[in-house]
């Protein structure tokens, strides 16, 4: 009886203190609370520096410490929010499946982020692994596995009454940017519709609400065939006080009412965008930048005070008296900190060890010599063109001369031999074209010459091509029929318009898939070791006369 009573009495004990630890009264009156959102997205795997000192974490850690002892110290609070795509983005993180970066972010104190796309780039027991390490919530409220949300939807802060809100959601496009291995019990719902529902459900508890998104942000909303982004779901959501966003990697900064600034230069002012009284920012990506919005709130007005999107050690290039080039910070120079650093180093030294390890082997030369994969069709490049088709389902790939850079040679291979063929970290795009796009693009690539960078390489299809003209193009024996679909996979250089290439980026189906093509490649090779270098020679796939 006593021990039911005792336990009985504790547990009225705890409930109060709950209570009382949620000050459940809400802000109080005539006071002005002063509240500091930090925020950054799209770090993909960037915990160490740059060759050129820009961002990493280290220098990240020393800025957020002495804004929140300057906030703290004048009485106001401050949050630490992240937009999502942690992972995904350096081999020396890749490798170590993002551990250094989440470390990293507990070290930062992050107070929460959302889930990003790429966070489903490897098997759910590595995201299950990385929601154990991290010391914060990874929110979302749209992502459903077996009908039951698979994250916490959102959590609310409380700042001496003052109860801030934080939801995550994340892009629908998820579904079609991960291997489908991936996610093939995962659902993510209408981000529109379930903030409808989420918002009245958070305003009820709390006093300023927060959306922390990887969606995107699309100026004047135009999101073309990409799933909705924010300034949609601003719209559409009355509500939401703020969006810390993230997924277009681009500073929100904007020029005039939904036109965005696409010059701005890091340490210029940023204004960022507004719709239906809900602002809108985004931090760029890797963390080059930190986002700063400090807020007042009283008696119900919460009010944004100043923003400011301040550069990680971010370089210009300058020219001195001498006539040479070196590079300067933009803004003020940002020290390393030592704990951070500590912690990270060992994960990067590793990280460069672990690519010499082996990967796979191949039973003979991958010919990707500069004077041949420059005029003929190279093996090489087949390899390329087929990896990054296996990776995306295409039909077929191009692939420019210029991004191959090196041979693989007979025997064993790392990734690091990887890295010597595709060391610019571009990343593989996928675009759906009508037979009648196929022909026109085919014939624009035909003509560009042997001998640059620009010359075409191909896997997946057969073509004749007389006097830079396509004679006869056939994908899997058939050939390309006008009003059928096929989907071409390509680096997001030559997309975009890079070697001089018809630009595809603005095409309403262009998806960068945000895959770096060594990594395709790798893991291509990993998959299919031992090759037999005889299954990528080009044969007569492709004839030029
Ligand atoms: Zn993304």
């Amino acid at each position: 009886m006593q021990l039911i009573k005792t336990t009985l009495a504790l547990s009225a004990a705890i409930a109060l203190i709950g209570c009382a630890g949620m000050s459940s009264g809400g802000p109080q009156k005539d006071k002005t609370y002063h509240l500091t959102v930090l925020h950054t997205n799209d770090h993909h795997g960037r915990f160490w520096q740059n060759s050129d000192g820009e961002y990493g974490m280290a220098a990240r850690k020393t800025l957020i410490d002495q804004i929140r002892k300057e906030v703290a110290a004048s009485g106001g609070y401050s949050l630490l929010l992240d937009g999502g795509d942690v992972n995904t983005g350096v081999p020396e993180s890749d490798l170590q499946d993002a551990v250094p970066d989440f470390k990293g972010m507990n070290m930062l104190g992050y107070d929460a982020m959302a889930v990003g796309n790429h966070e489903f780039d490897k098997p759910l027991s590595t995201l299950r692994m990385q929601r154990e390490l991290v010391k914060f919530p990874m929110l979302a409220a749209n992502i459903y596995q077996g009908g039951k949300r698979m994250f916490e939807p959102y959590k609310v802060f409380n700042f001496d009454g003052l109860r801030i809100g934080v939801m995550g959601l994340t892009t629908e496009d998820t579904k079609k940017m991960v291997t489908p291995d991936n996610v093939k019990d995962v659902e993510f719902r209408s981000v529109v519709a379930e903030a409808r529902k989420v918002v009245p459900e958070l305003r009820a508890k709390s006093d300023v609400v927060i959306a922390a998104t990887h969606m995107g942000h699309y100026e004047n909303g135009k999101h073309g065939t990409s799933a909705e982004g924010d300034v949609t779901m601003a719209r559409a959501v009355n509500g939401i006080d703020l969006v810390v966003g993230g997924h277009t990697q681009n500073p929100a900064c904007m020029k005039a009412e939904n036109v965005l600034d696409r010059a701005y230069v890091p340490g210029a002012e940023c204004r960022p965008d507004r719709q239906n009284g809900t602002w809108i920012v985004q931090a760029h990506e890797w963390g080059k930048y930190v986002g700063r919005a400090d807020f007042e709130y009283r008696n119900g007005e919460f009010k944004l005070v100043k923003y400011a999107l301040i550069p990680v050690n971010l370089m210009k290039s300058v020219k001195g008296a001498d006539g040479k080039t070196s590079k300067v910070p933009y803004t003020v120079a940002i020290a390393e900190d030592k704990d951070m650093l500590a912690m990270l180093k060992p994960y990067q030294d590793f990280g460069q060890q672990k690519l010499m390890v082996e990967i796979g082997s191949t039973d003979g030369r991958l010919e990707g010599d500069r004077a041949i994969v420059r005029s003929k069709p190279a093996s090489m490049a087949v390899l390329i063109g087929r990896a990054s088709v296996e990776r995306t389902n295409a039909d077929f790939a191009v692939v420019n001369a210029g991004g191959v850079r090196d041979s693989l040679n007979a025997g064993k291979l790392t990734y690091k031999d990887v890295l010597k063929v595709q060391p610019f970290g571009n990343t593989t795009a996928v675009v759906d074209l009508s037979g009648k796009e196929v022909m026109d693009y085919l014939n624009a690539i035909a003509k560009m010459t042997a001998g640059s960078g620009a010359f075409p390489q191909f896997a997946g299809i057969n073509l004749v091509i007389a006097n830079g003209q396509v004679e006869s193009a056939s994908i899997k024996g058939a050939p390309i029929a006008m009003g059928k679909t096929y989907r071409m996979v390509l680096n997001n250089f030559i997309a975009a318009g890079g070697d001089g290439y018809p630009k595809l980026t603005a095409h309403p189906s262009y998806v960068d898939t945000g895959y770096v093509d060594a990594d395709v490649l790798r893991a291509y090779i990993t998959a299919h070791s031992p090759l037999k270098a005889a299954d990528f020679e080009p044969g007569s796939a492709v004839v030029r006369r």
